[in-house]
């Protein structure tokens, strides 16, 4: 048996390794474009800002591990076809590769918006291992002091804290009227203050139009006339499936372009999977595909497709959304919907803001933590949490504890019966996410 699996990131490796761990005999193959097997593409902001000093630290394993682990893996090795017929995959110089099972797990890359001036040198995206050893070579060869971000979603925001501690001066253009969409602008206020205090500058429901050459430098021409002059530019404006192999497999493409799956990760095409950020996303809440390009669902989809590849059955239980992303010393996390979405759904959501501090304040160092909790004001269903506070304030555990209970169906009230640990530096005997979920249904009770 011969699995051969396309990409060799998160999900084309996490399948790889469930296959080894389920199959000793199978002959797992895994083909990539370029030579960074299995390293971690969500570290990069890490290794550019200097916090990771060296970029091999990024790889969740080594190639020595990999191959260790009994896998053939082909770096620089780029997939043209697939002939789902004979069951073969062309590759770049017209080899071709025999599979019994085919599991495609190509990714995503950056979107590019077609504005004029994009291609110029000084201009970057952020998607590839190799997008950010050329960023860094810029910021080590030319020594920018100042850059454009454009994109304030989790991308942006971590780049931005990233090229700050290069010591850059940052503009930052997002063309709707908050950072991070998913997250209530009552709660990224305080990601927004962290970043203008530092002196960066943020620019609202503006659009980039076009990018200027000024001789070595760029000027950055928004929606409303105005001008930034920078010398570098980078784009961070999301994720495109890369689907390429999908056309010549006849695998259909879906929501946001991505290949459509069933929770199994089969394509509909025999013996061919996929997973990762090339597929769509099978929401748990929703009960339908979505497309949410992340590196939980990917790992998660990736094993299962490895071992749906081998003859099993299991099921996607799907994403709920769940995201953390710090800048500076804060933190924003979300899970769940949103207050629009579960009215589209047909749920009658009540979102409720709630602050408290981070653990027994007779305890010098107890910080503010903001909630947000939504819930559906009929049943008490929990629908969807988002949490800001400080670094070490537990906001991606608080915010873990929602999904969880978000995951098992649960109503806000049911968080109050979960028997969350306390002591006095960390949580109180009501933890904060109890208290936001008795404000809730306080709320609730007293509205109805
Ligand atoms: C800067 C950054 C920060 C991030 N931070 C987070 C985070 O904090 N949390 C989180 O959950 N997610 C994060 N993500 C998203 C996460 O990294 C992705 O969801 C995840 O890497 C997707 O894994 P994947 O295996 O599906 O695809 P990719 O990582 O895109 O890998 C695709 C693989 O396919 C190969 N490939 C593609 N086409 C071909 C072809 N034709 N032939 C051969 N090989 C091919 C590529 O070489 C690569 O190996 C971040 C992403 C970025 C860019």
């Amino acid at each position: 048996m011969h699995v051969l699996i396309i990409g060799g990131s998160d999900a084309g490796i996490s399948a790889a390794l469930r296959i080894r761990e389920l199959d000793a005999a199978a002959e797992v193959s895994v083909l990539l474009k370029d030579h960074y097997p299995y390293y971690s593409i969500c570290g990069l902001p890490f290794w550019i800002s200097g916090e990771t000093a060296n970029l091999h630290h990024l790889a969740h394993r080594s190639l020595a591990e990999l191959e260790g682990a009994g896998l053939n893996i082909q770096a620089n090795t780029t997939a043209e076809t697939v002939d789902a017929r004979n069951k073969t995959v062309a590759i770049q110089n017209g080899t071709q590769i025999a599979y019994d099972r085919l599991i495609l797990a190509t990714g995503a890359r950056a979107r590019r918006p077609r504005l004029a001036g994009i291609d110029q040198p000084g201009v970057f995206t952020l998607r590839w291992m190799g997008d950010g050893l050329q960023l860094q070579h810029y910021l080590n060869v030319r020594q920018p002091r100042h850059a454009v971000i454009v994109g304030g979603g989790y991308i942006g925001i971590e780049m931005a804290d990233a090229l700050h501690r290069r010591g850059l001066e940052l503009a930052l253009v997002e063309h709707r009227d908050s950072l991070l969409h998913t997250i209530h602008p009552s709660l990224t206020a305080r990601l927004q203050e962290a970043l203008q205090q530092q002196g960066h500058r943020l620019h609202f429901q503006k659009r980039l139009v076009e990018i200027h050459g000024e001789g070595t430098a760029l000027a950055v021409e928004l929606s409303d006339g105005t001008l930034i002059h920078t010398e570098m530019v980078l784009l961070a404006v999301g994720a495109v499936p890369s689907t390429e192999l999908a056309g010549s497999a006849g695998i259909s493409v879906g929501v946001g372009g991505a290949m459509v799956v069933d929770r199994q990760l089969r394509t509909g095409i025999d013996r061919i999977w996929a997973a990762g950020d090339g597929v769509e996303t099978y929401h748990r809440l929703l009960q339908r595909n979505t497309y949410q390009p992340l590196g939980t669902n990917a790992h998660k989809q990736g094993r299962i497709a490895g071992e749906n590849a081998l003859g099993g059955s299991r099921q996607y239980a799907g994403t709920l959304g769940s995201q953390v992303v710090k800048v500076f010393d804060q933190v924003a996390a979300r899970t769940g919907l949103r207050s629009q979405e579960a009215v589209d759904e047909g749920w009658e959501p009540m979102s409720e803001g709630f602050c408290c501090q981070s653990h027994k304040s007779y305890v010098p160092g107890a910080e503010t933590l903001q909630f947000r909790v939504t819930g559906d004001r009929r049943s008490g269903r929990l629908l969807g949490a988002q949490i800001t506070g400080p670094a070490g304030a537990e906001v991606a555990k608080r915010l873990d504890t929602f999904a969880n209970a978000l995951y098992h169906q649960q109503t806000v009230e049911d968080i109050n019966d979960l028997d969350l640990c306390y002591t006095p530096p960390i949580s109180s005997p009501w933890d904060p996410v109890q208290m936001a979920a008795q404000h809730w249904c306080r709320q609730r009770d007293g509205a109805s």
